[in-house]
């Protein structure tokens, strides 16, 4: 019996930004698991298990994914956006580490459009420069790492990506990483705010870091920081390919 497991993106929302490799997989599938928010997008058909699950236990539902096609399943994975990025990819290898004796399980990633990207194109191209991504979540990570890598993004001039911005549980974390922009930044600094990017619910702000409030974020919202180039035309936000105004190309 040969399985497969395929760790799959789903996208941002949009049908439209789901790959056609990663549609073939759907419909190759024998069984789909994930966050059940993620497995509410995968059409229901005759043949076709789904596995939904709670969005707290990745690393129970990599195993029973690992244990579902070495039982000969056709095993499909998914996240949204992109299964590499703060995302199911990652919990499938955890899980393979404890579980050696199915290392040569038939297993791919299919990338997918992450947040990030579908937020950037929407903006303009805020990350047109050298960018890093942050998850501001402390559930995987100590707070104070989180911090320590701000402002050492902020000070190297990255633009920055910042994912799972603000929680229910946290409602404070966001309100300080706004803190720790206004000691390292200046106020004119540009931050999008893009929420339910690619959905019917989507909206996009671009305001002054002196402008922001943490009530900006919540868990639909991905946000963009420029960097100290970062600058509008029109309706547009952009990050010019050179951070050095006047330096040739
Ligand atoms: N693997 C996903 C990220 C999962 S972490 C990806 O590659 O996109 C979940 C976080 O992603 C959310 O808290 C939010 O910050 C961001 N996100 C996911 N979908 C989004 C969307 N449509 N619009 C804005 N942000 C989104």
């Amino acid at each position: 019996m040969n399985g497969s497991l395929i760790v799959v993106g789903l996208g941002p929302g949009d049908e439209a930004l789901i790959t056609p490799e990663v549609s073939a997989a759907l419909a190759g599938a024998t069984d789909v698991l994930g966050y059940a928010v993620y497995t509410a997008r995968v059409t229901r058909r005759p043949g076709l298990t789904v596995h939904p699950s709670d969005n707290r236990e990745e690393l129970a539902r990599a195993r029973r994914a690992i244990m579902l096609a070495a039982e000969g399943r056709h095993v499909v994975v998914v996240s949204s956006g992109d299964p590499g990025v703060f995302a199911m990819a990652s919990a499938i290898f955890e899980a393979l580490e404890q579980m050696p004796g199915h290392l040569e399980l038939d297993i791919r990633i299919l990338p997918g459009i992450t947040a990030m990207l579908a937020a950037a194109a929407r903006a303009g191209a805020p990350l047109g420069h050298d960018f890093c991504a942050i998850n501001l979540s402390d559930n995987l990570k100590p707070w104070e790492l989180v911090e320590h890598r701000l402002r050492h993004a902020a000070r190297g001039d990255f633009a920055m990506a910042f994912y799972n911005p603000r929680s229910k549980g946290r409602p404070h974390q966001f309100a300080r990483v706004l803190e720790i922009l206004r000691e390292e930044c200046e106020p004119a600094r540009l931050v999008t705010f893009a929420r339910a990017v690619r959905t019917p619910e989507e909206s996009i702000v671009t305001v002054s870091l002196g402008e922001t409030r943490e009530e900006m974020a919540d868990m639909r919202t991905l946000v963009i920081v420029g960097n100290s180039a970062t600058r509008r035309v029109g309706r547009f936000v952009y990050s010019p390919r050179s951070a050095f105004t006047g330096v040739a190309e």
